[in-house]
């Protein structure tokens, strides 16, 4: 085997971490991941880790030595910090990117102003909410950072809950809640030149956490490639560097609304693993490491299963099939809601 020369400092050590981890040990590149935690399923496989806050500047230094371009798996890794290693060394993608993207309201706008349409929104403190829209209700109040899988998100039916809620000081964007008829995700992975994108994912959502995506989508082929050109316009107009996830919901009437941007590979991928050429974790290496990317091309029908807290004891002494894989991310703590694994069907 060839020697490792080049080395990949990724940001974030969860499973996004690991399965990227393992794709660039498939094509020989070395990684070094910098995580805070040390129930992270990423250092397992890597080359080197170190397990520290994301603030430690010292740490950060010794990091960026001894890699030659750094990534991350996840949005919420401090802004701050990836500035900083962005001055010393290449970042992909860029981090003025997740500058929009850790901000609902940022995203939101960024997407109206380029042409994209999203849920109707207002954001919270630039409103006199006696005087709030009553279209918007029945709506969810989302905080504007740090908010995923649902977190930092309140339900309201209508108008008179929403007046007598007393909310923390945070910021905030009021959201329209769609009854749609299906939520689907495009992956798309750009480099300097070019992009290649997965047909769309069909999502299912309970309680605001992904349970299950499946391949092809039940959509039309019209919606499809409407789909996809919307994610290349963001990625293009974001000077995308890596793999990104649009999430979409169909309204009733057949329109697209985008939901949100992940500026990263995401767990709707999780199926291409087994069921195409080419994973979406591959094609984000390939990216910012500059190797050519893969088109994708799927081989078989599939559907991917989250496993959630203590579900995933029942999976480990479960058998499975030739036509299912079965993924333990190996997190020592078992956490209600936490992703502990997944399953994916092939078909
Ligand atoms: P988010 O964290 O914003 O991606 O929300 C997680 C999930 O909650 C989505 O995938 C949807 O299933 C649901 N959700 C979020 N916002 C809305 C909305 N405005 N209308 C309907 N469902 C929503």
């Amino acid at each position: 085997m060839k020697k490792k020369t080049f080395t990949l400092g990724i940001f974030g050590g969860g499973q996004l971490g690991k399965f990227l981890v393992e794709s660039a040990n498939k094509l020989n590149i070395r990684t070094f991941v910098f995580t805070d935690s040390a129930d992270s399923p990423a250092i397992y496989y890597c080359d080197d880790f170190i397990i520290s806050s994301y603030k430690d500047k010292k740490k950060l230094d010794f990091f960026i030595k001894n890699i030659d371009l750094a990534t991350f798996e996840f949005e919420n890794i401090p802004f701050k910090t990836l500035d900083y290693v962005e001055k010393k060394i290449n970042v992909s993608p860029n981090p003025s990117i997740i500058k929009t993207l850790q901000d609902r309201l940022k995203e939101k706008t960024f997407l109206n102003s380029i042409g994209i349409k999203t849920t109707k929104f207002y954001y919270l403190k630039k409103i006199n909410k006696k005087k709030l829209d009553n279209n918007i209700f029945p709506a969810l109040v989302k905080t504007i950072r740090l908010g995923y899988d649902g977190k930092g998100q309140v339900f309201f039916k209508n108008k008179i809950d929403f007046l007598k809620y007393s909310f923390k000081n945070k910021e905030y964007i009021i959201e329209k809640l769609i009854n749609f008829k299906k939520e689907i995700s495009i992956i798309i992975s750009r480099d300097k030149s070019k992009s290649v994108s997965f047909d769309a994912f069909e999502n299912l959502h309970k309680n605001q956490i992904l349970q299950k995506s499946q391949v092809p989508a039940n959509i039309s082929a019209k919606l499809n490639v409407e789909a996809k050109k919307i994610a290349k316009k963001i990625a293009d107009k974001l000077n995308y560097i890596g793999t990104m996830c649009v999430e979409f919901f169909i309204t009733k009437d057949n329109k697209l609304l985008v939901n949100e941007i992940a500026p990263r590979v995401h767990n709707s991928g999780h199926l291409t693993i087994n069921a195409h050429n080419v994973s979406q974790f591959e094609n984000h290496i390939r990216a910012v490491c500059n190797l050519k990317l893969k088109k994708p091309n799927r081989f078989h029908r599939a559907i991917m299963y989250n496993i959630l807290g203590n579900d995933i004891k029942k999976y480990r002494s479960k058998e499975t099939t030739k036509n299912e894989f079965f993924y333990d991310y190996g997190k020592k703590e078992i956490k209600n809601k936490r992703k502990m694994g997944h399953l994916t069907k092939i078909f």
